[in-house]
């Protein structure tokens, strides 16, 4: 039985999130919590009785949300931002409320047929050609292991799935060393081994793979009798946002018969901007991309966009057909669990229609834009001072820098105990990396919710925290 009443307490989870979005601002990013003491305020045993809405609400209120990381405030700059845009949380809202499954055409008809225009929307405003489709699935982990295993079958002769690896040549996936992890597990998952992702070495400043040593690792692959499967190049990548070029390197593909997957989950986002394009120049001779709305875009976790130029290579790689999931009659219809890994889905087209509606492409390129032009702003102050330096010039709204201690220069433990003193004093938060096996502190701007205002406060944080570190460790 039903014991509460839907209308009145979505209409108070509605309030609650219009004031906590309001409220932001004032809050520290990242909780001022220490590990273990959320849990100890948590029940450890199951109720047998059913509790009032009004006791878990409130427990909601002082316990839960008080402990979260705040990805929608204005000076989020850590990771890589996950917006969740209002028009696209009220879809969510509306998604939740009808808790669709859209495994087949037939479980979910709008959310499929919805999905393949806003993808082919989608498709559009990044300027990819038509003859991509693209599919929305959780993540880029799961759409970057789509693409392994497609390769995998591909080189086979889509034989993998039936037989097994045993016996066979070895596959080799090539990719640089600037490739998310997420590259990684899913060599890994897909059976290929993480020993088999032959790392190509990168050169110059955009970090990108150099296309001379990809044809010799697969020449030298090819002459020891391994079989190369695939090629996986980054747009953006994670630590410093790495460039491959992808014109050269899909012109090796080509000639070698080799699936091209294209991760760009992060500055994907940037492409509906005609300006930033040539960061990914070439990407119609692709394979496959990745492009997460979820990151930059917009959309609300979870929404990554796999977009395909041969589904068909796809769906033979992931399909699989029990009776129970037979649809007689609608069998021309488009069913997209055959494009991706699991097989219930949840409706996620809903949040970019509403998103891309509500901002319209242009609304969301000026942000984008925004985001780009404050973050060089900021790297330019940073760099201009004196016991500062840049480590990454800006790609697209990314960069990283380091604090020189007057004790210790440019020491790791020094920047590491930075980034932790920026994150517990709370008005911004930071995320580190190693670049050329030195840490680095990496801040990204792409929160909507930030001004350019947001960016003085974030300096002003760093500055002062860097000083006042120094000065105690100095002393
Ligand atoms: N690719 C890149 C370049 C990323 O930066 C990330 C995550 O930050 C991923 C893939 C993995 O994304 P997801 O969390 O959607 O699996």
């Amino acid at each position: 039985e039903d014991t509460i009443d839907l209308r009145t307490w979505a209409h108070r989870a509605a309030d609650w999130t219009a004031d906590y979005r309001d409220g932001l601002d004032a809050l520290p990013v990242r909780p001022r919590v220490v590990p273990g003491s959320i849990a100890a305020e948590i029940a450890a045993a199951p109720p047998e009785a059913a509790e009032p809405m009004e006791a878990i609400f409130a427990d909601f209120d002082r316990v839960i949300a008080p402990g979260m990381t705040h990805w929608q405030h204005p000076r989020f700059f850590a990771y890589f931002p996950g917006n969740a845009a209002p028009a696209a949380v009220v879809a969510e809202m509306l998604v939740a409320g009808m808790s669709a499954q859209c495994m087949l055409w037939q479980t979910s008809p709008a959310a499929t047929e919805l999905e393949t225009r806003v993808l082919d929307w989608l498709r559009q405003a990044l300027d990819l050609p038509a003859t991509f489709q693209g599919v929305i699935h959780d993540t880029a982990s799961s759409a970057t292991l789509a693409a392994v295993l497609t390769m995998r079958e591909r080189a086979l002769g889509f034989t993998g799935n039936a037989t097994g690896l045993a016996g066979g040549p070895r596959l080799r996936i090539y990719a640089s060393g600037e490739v998310h992890s997420s590259i990684d597990k899913a060599v890994r998952i897909a059976g290929i081994g993480e020993d088999n992702l032959v790392r190509v070495p990168t050169a110059g400043p955009t970090r990108g793979m150099d296309p001379t040593g990809l044809e010799a690792a697969i020449a030298a692959d090819r002459a020891a009798g391994h079989k190369p499967a695939g090629i996986i190049a980054c747009v953006g990548g994670t630590s410093v946002g790495a460039l491959d070029d992808v014109t050269a390197i899909a012109a090796i593909a080509n000639r070698e018969g080799l699936h091209l997957h294209v991760d760009a989950a992060w500055a994907g986002a940037a492409m509906i901007c005609p300006e930033f394009r040539p960061l990914w120049e070439g990407v119609a001779a692709a394979d496959s991309v990745v492009m997460n709305p979820h990151k930059w875009l917009g959309a609300p976790f979870d929404c990554s966009t796999y977009f395909v130029r041969a589904p068909g290579d796809l769906v033979r790689t992931l399909a699989i057909h029990p009776e129970y999931l037979k649809t007689y009659g609608r069998d021309g219809m488009v069913n997209y669990s055959e494009w991706s890994i699991q097989l219930g889905r949840r409706f996620r087209a809903l949040k970019l229609w509403f998103l891309i509606r509500a901002h319209g492409l242009e609304g969301l390129r000026a942000m984008i834009r925004d985001h780009v032009a404050w973050s060089r702003d900021l790297a330019a102050r940073l760099g201009a001072e004196p016991d500062f330096e840049i480590v990454t010039e800006p790609m697209l709204s990314l960069f990283t820098f380091r604090h020189l201690s007057a004790a210790d220069g440019a020491a790791d433990a020094h920047n590491l105990a930075l980034v932790e003193a920026i994150n517990d004093d709370g008005r911004t938060y930071l995320t580190q990396t190693r670049v050329d096996g030195r840490i680095a502190i990496r801040l990204q701007v792409g929160s909507f919710q930030t001004t350019a205002a947001d960016l003085d406060i974030a300096f002003e944080a760093i500055t002062e925290i860097a000083r006042r570190l120094d000065s105690a460790t100095t002393v």
